[in-house]
């Protein structure tokens, strides 16, 4: 009978502390996020792959192709190509690719990159089942935000202007040649940006 009231003691306490933490839990701020609708605020030094940056004085890509990232990449995931338009001092870059499947974001190529060219993006929403998406065109994924006309294709005057078309925003912006999948930007995106 003893054994009996003392089960039924502890039962009744350990019952009455959980249902206190539930109670008290139930009066707190919320802290879990609707994802993909709602997002939290990305830190200031997260690293997403990196991407290329532009000139806001050219609307052009910065980087003058010296390859000084892509030697400094101890995993082999950068390739730059690029052309010295005529009469131009530097080089243009044309194509640069990023084998994100052996970054491990080390961030030597940025550190190596005298000119501020490369940085590391916002970009964390790349989950895929496709190996392809991963290797990207980061000079295709520039063009694709805002125009950046390809060097290759100069102007009536000799001079790559920056281009006036985009390709459709329902275009995944890391597809290089090799993969062209539809990813429309979503609500957590649209958020991220204007955050
Ligand atoms: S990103 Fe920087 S380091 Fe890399 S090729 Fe361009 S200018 Fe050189
Ligand atoms: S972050 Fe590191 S591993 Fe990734 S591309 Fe740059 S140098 Fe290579």
């Amino acid at each position: 009978m003893k054994n009996a009231l003392v089960e039924i003691y502890t039962g009744l306490k350990s019952l009455f502390i959980g249902l206190g933490i539930t109670i008290g839990q139930f009066f707190k701020p919320t802290v879990t996020v609707h994802y993909p609708h709602e997002t939290l605020k990305i830190p200031a030094r997260f690293r997403g792959h990196i991407e290329l940056v532009r000139d806001p004085a050219t609307g052009k890509p910065k980087c003058f192709v010296c390859k000084l990232c892509e030697k400094a990449c101890p995993s082999d995931c950068i390739t730059v190509e690029g052309i010295k338009p005529e009469g131009a001092k530097r080089k243009t870059v044309t194509n640069y690719r990023l084998d994100f499947t052996k970054c491990s974001l080390c961030g030597s190529c940025v550190e190596a990159c005298r000119d501020g060219a490369i940085r590391f993006s916002r970009e964390y929403n790349l989950a895929s089942t496709n190996k392809e998406d991963y290797i990207m065109d980061l000079f295709k994924r520039l063009e694709a935000e805002g125009g950046t006309q390809n060097p290759t294709q100069p102007t009536a005057g000799g001079e790559p202007q920056p281009a006036t078309a985009t390709i459709p925003s329902t275009t995944n912006p890391h597809a290089g040649p090799a993969s062209a999948q539809v990813q429309p930007a979503t609500t957590a995106q649209v958020q991220l940006e204007a955050k």
